[in-house]
């Protein structure tokens, strides 16, 4: 650090160049981000909270309030309006939390944890932390978890079964119902990870898109997670991790004495923690309500068909599973997947190059204007490949 300040014009300055290096989601050109350009009211009141310790109940009751009807408004769209949880720092510290809890719950020397192959990496990250051992289980050719083989994995060892409600790379939806069926059969617990999928889901069901059942409505699920940094339209950081009722959040409870004038019961991980994602949250979950958020998954889900059926029309082009969200795998038949990735990336471009395909995700921040711009741009990329081979 320098000895002495720096003005403020001279700070924005500087910021503002560094800044400008960044992408931003306006442009329409951003197909690889989870996120999205959050809403207005949501950054209005995010940056009005900056102050507040929601870790600190005795000085900020009033966030710590407005957090708790926030978590209501997530468990009611999760099929539980009695659910308890938290808003947390994303999907990464919310699957962490879970597996904290399933193991504080459990009998000890119980140590395995179920999960398909498609899982995100955070699992890795909790087992690590908590001396856990992942049994990853294949996936059907729908990419969803094959129940069979969940079966023949439980053991005495056994302590939970991780179901995925819009996988990370494919937006798949694992067949909850039935990990839950052989969660209650085994004893076992049954975390569903919706970081993505929890508010696109609920309202595919409404516009009667989607017809399964990911969250508390199967008896078995035990706790979820739902960003709502990521479709929920909230600034980041805000994750959310939603548990069955409230008894689960009191097996990590900590009470503290040196915060306000008493004792303060913590039950998250972090002390210090902001109100200012929950505050946000809140804002926008009242601002959009139910239709305000369908009206999102039904653009971003018409501008994810369409993509899909322009792809579909083009011989180089293999789709690898028909979409269940607004999320998009393909490959370039006869050609590099890398080759075709960088060349879309000089054009300005960004999409997700994975281990064996192509991805893209169809945010809110993409226009049907931005998805017509990207087929042609990517019809003339693979005509030159084709052309210089
Ligand atoms: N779970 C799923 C299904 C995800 O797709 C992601 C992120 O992409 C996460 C968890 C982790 O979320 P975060 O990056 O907010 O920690």
């Amino acid at each position: 650090m320098q000895e002495k300040g720096i003005n403020e014009e001279k700070i924005l300055g500087i910021l503002q160049k560094r800044l400008g290096k960044d992408q931003e989601y306006s442009t329409g050109k951003i197909l690889s981000s989870m996120c999205t350009n959050p809403l207005e009211i949501s950054k209005k009141t995010y940056s009005f909270a900056v102050e507040k310790n929601i870790g600190d109940e005795s000085l900020f009751q009033g966030s710590v309030d407005v957090e708790k009807e926030t978590v209501s408004m997530l468990g009611d769209l999760l099929s539980n309006s009695h659910a308890s949880g938290h808003i947390v720092s994303g999907g990464t510290e919310a699957n962490i939390t879970a597996l904290w809890i399933a193991k504080k719950q459990c009998k000890e020397g119980k140590n395995e944890i179920i999960l398909p192959r498609s899982a995100h990496f955070s699992f890795e990250r909790a087992a690590d932390i908590l001396g856990l051992k992942l049994i990853e289980v294949s996936l059907t050719n729908e990419f969803k978890i094959d129940t069979s083989k969940v079966r023949n994995e439980v053991n005495r060892k056994t302590l939970a079964i991780i179901g995925i409600a819009g996988s990370t790379h494919l937006g798949a939806v694992d067949e909850i119902p039935e990990l839950s069926d052989i969660a209650l059969e085994n004893d076992l617990y049954l975390h569903v990870d919706a970081a993505f999928g929890g508010f696109v889901l609920p309202f595919l069901k409404e516009l009667g898109l989607y017809e399964g059942i990911f969250d508390f409505e199967a008896p078995g699920v035990k706790s979820i997670t739902i960003d709502p940094h990521k479709m929920g339209l909230c600034p980041i950081p805000a994750g959310g991790i939603l548990f069955r009722d409230a008894s689960f959040l009191s097996t990590i409870n900590k009470t503290v004495d040196y915060i306000g004038l008493g004792k303060v019961n913590l039950t998250t991980l972090q002390g210090t923690r902001p109100a200012a994602p929950s505050i946000a949250v809140w804002a926008a979950m009242k601002s959009l309500g139910r239709s305000g958020y369908r009206s999102i998954v039904k653009k971003c889900i018409e501008n994810t068909s369409m993509l899909y059926n322009e792809l579909k029309k083009l011989d180089e082009i293999q789709l690898i599973v028909k979409p269940t969200m607004n999320i998009i795998g393909f490959t370039c038949s006869g050609m590099d997947d890398k080759l075709v990735v960088d060349k879309l990336l000089k054009k300005g471009w960004i999409v997700s190059l994975c281990q064996t395909f192509i991805r893209i995700l169809v945010m809110p921040h993409t226009e049907s204007k931005h998805l017509q711009a990207f087929i042609s741009d990517l019809k003339e990329i693979l005509s030159s490949i084709k052309e210089s081979s």
